[in-house]
């Protein structure tokens, strides 16, 4: 198969997603050149024999596909998103060349893409989940990984999920969604994206190629997401995480119901703990149903996700207690999430906090039983702390806190360990997922008594 004989493109960014993307789309036919302003990602795609050459330098290509992470318009244009831009040549993402790919074999797959500011990697997973369940080939990814480019052309059969970050959606062109989501819209990436009606505006542009027979599942939760409604062209279904939708899909406390009746209690759900997560149960019930799925399936599949690593992911249980790692959470944000989804715990956090801290987390104070503070900011958010009379101590590391956190569980503060940040890792970590993994070998060690 050569859906792009004779196209050149220039790759730039060669990450998770550029790499593979690079490779394929050679496979696939077309003239690749890689960039990345890093010499050792440079040095790794020369290995894999492909054609590394700065592309800014005599810019003759037909699209460039720009990793995720690059900009090409705030807070400051990549040279080569603006060698593209005076040349007229379209800035690609990566799941666009796999949706032309997948119609130019012929297949009719259909393409399930989800947005938002907070829930994408959830819902995606999620829905994911509930259609393989039910005996569908599904391939599920995209921002959340594994990249597009990495991924086999299903049949007609088939349904990709694809978590599309706003920065991915500024850089489709024909992607037409079947079935597409937007949860939930709050201020976020503004740096990137300059202001709220054009961070909107992009997230909107999930629904732009959709037609009359494709489904559009739309948030009711925020006034944002709420308004899209009256420009859709496709079928809107709305989802609420707590009140009744015509139409719809909410969630009643931990009842889930559409209007034909109650789907699943969201208490016999494990990991979709919280009414965050009833959002986000509401949204991939509504697309799996859209996509033909039966209804009998949908309790199951809620009942059996697995979840996902550092979301409020359950590492262990040792004597009564269990340990959690919402490492992900990395503002107050979030981290009100996670709070409110217990009703005590021993709360460990700290980092590099956001503007503000802890403070919006006030109206949960009164569920902490008593806060282990790390990092940069510990002793900031201990200063927030002592001001609404909420005991803390404070240690270095993580590796300090956990045994100590454990210590006050085990005799009887809380049933809950939660690491919840409330703060990036950079002071002590390479990012997010190497605190959880961290945690994570921790609490296994606590477990097998070794500390
Ligand atoms: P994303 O991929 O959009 O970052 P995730 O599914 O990874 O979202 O969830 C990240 C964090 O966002 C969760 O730990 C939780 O704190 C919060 N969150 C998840 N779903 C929602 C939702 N529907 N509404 C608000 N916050 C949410």
């Amino acid at each position: 198969m050569s859906p792009f004989a004779g196209l050149r493109i220039a790759v730039v960014g060669l990450g998770k997603a550029g790499l593979p993307a690079a490779r394929r789309l050679r496979q696939w036919g077309a003239e690749v050149t890689c960039w990345d302003d890093g010499a050792p990602a440079r040095a790794k795609a020369e290995a894999l024999g492909l054609h590394v050459a700065d592309p800014t330098l005599h810019f003759e290509f037909d699209a460039l596909l720009l990793s995720p992470g690059i900009p090409h318009t705030l807070p400051r244009v990549h040279p080569a998103a603006a060698a593209a831009q005076s040349a007229g040549t379209p800035i690609l993402a990566d799941v666009e060349f796999l949706f032309r790919a997948v119609r130019a074999s012929g297949s009719q797959a259909r393409f399930v893409g989800i947005t938002g500011t907070n829930g994408k990697s959830t819902t995606t997973a999620l829905l994911a989940h509930l259609l393989a369940g039910a005996g569908v080939p599904v391939q599920a990814g995209g921002n959340l990984g594994p990249a597009a480019l990495d991924m086999p052309i299903l049949g007609d059969d088939g349904v990709y999920v694809l978590e599309m970050s706003s920065y991915m959606l500024e850089r489709i062109e024909a992607l037409r969604f079947n079935c597409a989501t937007m949860l939930n819209v709050s201020p976020d990436h503004l740096e990137r994206h300059g202001d709220m009606a054009r961070y909107r505006a992009v997230k909107a542009r999930i629904f732009a190629a959709q037609r009359a027979e494709d489904t559009a599942v739309l948030g009711m939760d925020d006034e944002e997401t709420a308004s899209l409604r009256i420009d859709l062209a496709a079928h809107v279904i709305p989802i609420s995480g707590h009140t009744a939708q015509h139409g719809g899909f909410w969630a009643d406390g931990d009842l889930l119901h559409d209007g034909d009746g109650l789907i699943a209690d969201l208490a016999t759900c494990p990991n979709l703990p919280g009414a965050h997560n009833a959002q986000n149960a509401a949204a991939a019930c509504a697309m799996a149903l859209s996509l033909g799925l039966d209804r009998n399936h949908l309790a199951d599949g809620l009942r059996s996700y697995p979840g996902l690593p550092h979301r409020q992911e359950v590492v262990g249980e040792i004597r009564g207690v269990r340990f959690v790692n919402d490492s992900k959470a990395t503002n107050a944000d979030s981290t009100a999430k996670a709070l409110a989804s217990y009703p005590r715990v021993i709360w460990i956090a700290g980092g590099t906090g956001k503007e503000g801290g802890i403070l919006p987390l006030a109206p949960f104070f009164p569920r902490i039983a008593e806060a282990f503070l790390i990092g940069r900011d510990g002793p900031a958010f201990g200063a927030t702390l002592t001001e609404y009379d909420v005991p803390y101590r404070l240690f270095g590391t993580l590796a300090e806190a956990v045994p100590a956190a454990a210590a006050a569980a085990f005799a009887g503060a809380a049933e809950v360990v939660l690491l919840s940040p409330a703060a990036a890792s950079w002071d002590q970590f390479t990012g997010f997922d190497a605190r959880g993994d961290a945690f994570r070998a921790l609490v296994h060690s606590l477990h097998e008594g070794q500390i």
